[in-house]
């Protein structure tokens, strides 16, 4: 890779404006990245569970070249607070996410950390559980 080219981490986000900047700011301050590719869509928790397979599909599409192009290493998949593309209680949300992490890791990408994130009621990111490292 090219010097200037940086380092890529990717987002499986909600399409909320409140959780972008936490959620960038977050990602690249923990894992040292420069550069957050977003894949958004309204409760994107909810829908790696439970939405059609189109939806996911598109979902893996993007991911892929997100890991493919710019060779992101780590996917992180996010549940929040007051989410109004999956209105679902907090508990809901973060069973979800956990099952969302082991879909992501079917994918079989590239990637090194897969990690789980809840954006709580003070937009405060914190980890679900550990994250699930390829080796
Ligand atoms: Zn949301």
């Amino acid at each position: 890779m090219s010097s200037h080219s940086g380092k890529f981490g990717t987002a499986i986000n909600c399409m909320d404006g409140r959780v972008q900047l936490p959620v960038i700011n977050w990602m690249k301050a923990t894992y040292h990245l420069d550069y957050i590719d977003m894949v958004t869509e309204p409760g994107p928790d909810g829908i790696l569970v439970a939405g059609a397979s189109t939806q996911i599909e598109s979902i893996k599409s993007r991911v892929t070249i997100s890991v493919n192009a710019h060779g992101s290493n780590i996917i992180m998949i996010v549940g929040h607070h007051d989410c109004a593309g999956n209105p679902v209680s907090k508990e809901v949300h973060l069973s979800q996410t956990r099952k969302a992490m082991d879909i992501i890791k079917s994918w079989n990408l590239f990637v090194n950390i897969i990690v789980g994130v809840w954006v709580d009621d003070n937009w405060a990111v914190k980890p679900i559980g550990d994250p699930i490292r390829n080796e």
